[in-house]
């Protein structure tokens, strides 16, 4: 039988096809990117966070240690998994778990987190800077430890978290807060390609980032990509919480909380994610849109809040997914084995939260717990305080 002709065969394929490579080599043909200088800094002088702004510099690790992080094989994981089937989480209570169940808040009210922007533990070098070789979200090792060791000490007498899992939160909200930056970049790329097509080229991203820096488009929470990468964290955390209560609920629950009740230790910009949370991120991002656009007023004459829920920026704009994004561990062998220890499947913890530890025997406790609740409930005269206090409960 004869195959049907391809778009090839009759002329009709488009002769820039979807790769990175035509993009990149494109972005340059129409002069849409800067130069970033190529430093082979070693990982102490990575502490100024001045330096990681993504555009001023890249990072090329000498030693050609700079691998990707990368997804591990469906082997690895079912050893990964048999290797610490009888973990559980050190420290935890089965109570504490039941408290931050019924009450996230309260449950994490008291801390005296000291707070740090996501950007002082990683940064995204946009591809908007060559080279291109270099882009991608950098996670910098030691000052996460570092973090992660001042956390611990706050939050131990919540028996809430082990080591490992709240290494595994704060890798996982660090890594959306950057990977926000992408979806930024790629919302802006999107914008280019679009308007190039009709004949109007244009540097959306450079001119929107300039502006960013200058003015910050004189908003009230510049800069706003900072709010929304913060807020994008928080809302993929709700994401992951979507299951069934338990222990991994009860821990994200109570760790979004205690990062909202941190929020304004930040500076500005991140400070206001609150402003962006859940349904909020949309008008958000409209505003975002708006100031690529290069005017912040076009959220009140196009109905850019359509474009912001369905289209960008959101979870579909990225030009590579969450696994796919070049991301690299950044830090000393002795810093990368010793978040190895906490963290044994970095992409799969920064892109799903998977942790291998065992909460089954905790999980159990939640649902009897809930169990019990819920006949509790049944047994009380409807309209009781009892009742109602039951149905505050589920609320949360
Ligand atoms: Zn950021």
């Amino acid at each position: 039988m004869k195959r049907p002709a391809s778009l090839l065969d009759i002329g009709q394929m488009p002769k820039l096809d979807e790769t990175m490579k035509t993009l990149f080599d494109w972005l340059v043909s129409k002069e849409l990117v800067g130069e970033g200088s190529t430093m082979d800094l070693q990982s102490e002088d990575l502490k100024d966070a001045a330096l990681l702004d993504g555009a001023s510099m890249a990072i090329a690790q000498a030693t050609g240690r700079r691998e990707p992080s990368r997804r591990k094989t469906q082997k690895e994981m079912k050893d990964l998994k048999e290797r610490f089937k009888d973990r559980s989480p050190v420290g935890v209570t089965q109570e504490a778990v039941w408290g931050a169940v019924r009450d996230p808040a309260t449950s994490v009210r008291a801390l005296n987190w000291q707070k740090l922007p996501a950007d002082a533990m990683a940064f995204y070098r946009p591809f908007h800077f060559r080279p291109f070789d270099q882009w991608g979200i950098y996670l910098l090792v030691g000052p996460l430890l570092d973090y992660h060791g001042r956390l611990q000490a706050f939050s131990s007498d919540l028996k809430l978290y082990s080591p490992e899992v709240l290494m595994h939160l704060v890798l996982f909200e660090i890594f959306n807060h950057e990977f926000f930056h992408h979806l930024a970049e790629s919302t802006a790329t999107s914008l280019e390609i679009l308007s190039a097509a009709q004949g109007n080229v244009q540097p959306v991203y450079l001119t929107y980032r300039q502006a960013q820096r200058s003015t910050g488009f004189d908003y009230p929470h510049a800069p706003l990509e900072e709010a929304l990468a913060n807020a994008y964290a928080h809302n993929a955390l709700s994401f992951i919480s979507r299951i069934k209560a338990g222990y991994k609920t009860a821990t994200i629950k109570s760790y979004q909380e205690a990062i909202k009740q941190h929020w304004h230790l930040e500076p500005a910009g991140y400070r206001d994610a609150a402003f962006y949370i859940d349904s909020a991120y949309v008008a958000g991002g409209a505003h975002l849109l708006a100031q690529m656009l290069g005017d912040p007023g076009a959220v009140n004459v196009a109905p850019l809040s359509c474009l912001a829920k369905h289209l960008m920026p959101n979870g579909f704009t990225a030009l590579l997914q969450k696994p796919d994004i070049p991301t690299y561990l950044v830090g000393s062998d002795q810093a990368l084995a010793a978040f190895a220890a906490l963290v044994p499947a970095p992409n799969e913890a920064y892109t799903q939260l998977f942790w291998p530890f065992n909460s089954q025997a905790i999980d159990a406790f939640v649902a009897q717990k809930q169990e019990e609740e819920k006949a509790k409930r049944k047994a009380a005269p409807k309209g009781s305080k009892n009742a109602r206090q039951g149905e505050l409960d589920l609320s949360q």
